[in-house]
């Protein structure tokens, strides 16, 4: 039988990176999305020695450029007859300052990258993904983006929530298409989810975080292998749905 594939971008580093390793445990072809492709090839490199019998390519794949994700749509056309699992992970934090101080280009390219790029990459891989059996879109989100959150004096996060509203405002739009695509899609065996990773050790947070990569990228691993009882259009932790 051949493998379920999967496409993950921003999957060089950090919890895409860990996300592949976790999909190739689990039985995938994965394409590992990088927007530099020398630094794709050496994650790949990494995962085939972490992982006996890997089947793992590097893709060079930078979300905010159209011809680009094109280019890996075509590319992946060409390869493979359907495409199982999309993991839009790709993500930058923007500045850390009080939404008073948030430079608007700084907002704006954030939005590039979080909400922008995941809609982009989703919308030039849905044939391939309408092509599989039942495929999954897992949008990597986090729970700063929930109005619900930040509205909540008691949310034990507040204080540093309120300090990146380019960084929450975007995965609030990735969290509203989530909702909206699944609604969409509804009639189809394909599920669309926002999931949060939960504080984890990568770049993003200069590795302040305090989980593993590689037990946060479980819960992606989860909705990527949905069953077709599973949830769509939802919001998920590891504890289960978050408040919008
Ligand atoms: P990370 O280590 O900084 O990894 C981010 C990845 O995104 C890198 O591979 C980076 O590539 C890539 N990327 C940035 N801009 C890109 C673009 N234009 N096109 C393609 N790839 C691009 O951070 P991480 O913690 O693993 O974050 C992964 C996701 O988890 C993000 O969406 C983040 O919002 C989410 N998240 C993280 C945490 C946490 O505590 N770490 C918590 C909640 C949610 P380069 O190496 O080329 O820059």
């Amino acid at each position: 039988m051949n493998a379920r594939t999967a496409l993950v971008t921003g999957a060089n580093r950090g919890l895409g990176l860990a996300a592949c390793q976790r999909l190739l445990e689990a039985g995938f072809q994965v394409f590992l999305g990088s927007r530099d492709q020398a630094r794709g090839e050496e994650a790949a490199d990494l995962l085939r020695r972490n992982v006996d019998g890997a089947l793992v390519s590097a893709v060079a794949l930078d979300v905010t450029d159209e011809a680009s994700v094109s280019s890996t749509a075509e590319h992946l056309e060409g390869l493979i007859p359907h495409l199982d699992a999309l993991v839009n992970n790709a993500g930058i934090s923007g500045p850390r300052v009080w939404p008073s101080e948030q430079p608007t280009d700084a907002m704006k390219q954030t939005f590039e990258v979080n909400f922008f790029g995941p809609h982009r990459v989703t919308r030039s891989l849905l044939p391939l993904l309408r092509a599989a059996p039942a495929a999954r879109i897992v949008n990597v989100s986090t729970s700063s983006g929930s109005l619900g959150n930040v509205a909540d004096p008691q949310w034990p996060y507040l204080a540093n929530a309120s300090r990146t509203l380019g960084y929450s405002a975007s995965k609030a739009a990735l969290n509203m298409e989530t909702i909206q695509l699944a609604y969409e899609l509804r009639d189809t065996k394909m599920k669309v989810n926002a999931i949060c990773p939960g504080y984890t050790a990568t770049a993003f947070n200069a590795f302040k975080g305090t989980r593993d990569p590689l037990v946060s990228a479980q819960i992606i691993v989860t909705y990527a292998t949905l069953e077709d009882d599973g949830p769509t259009g939802g919001f998920f932790d590891e504890q289960g749905a978050i408040r919008w």
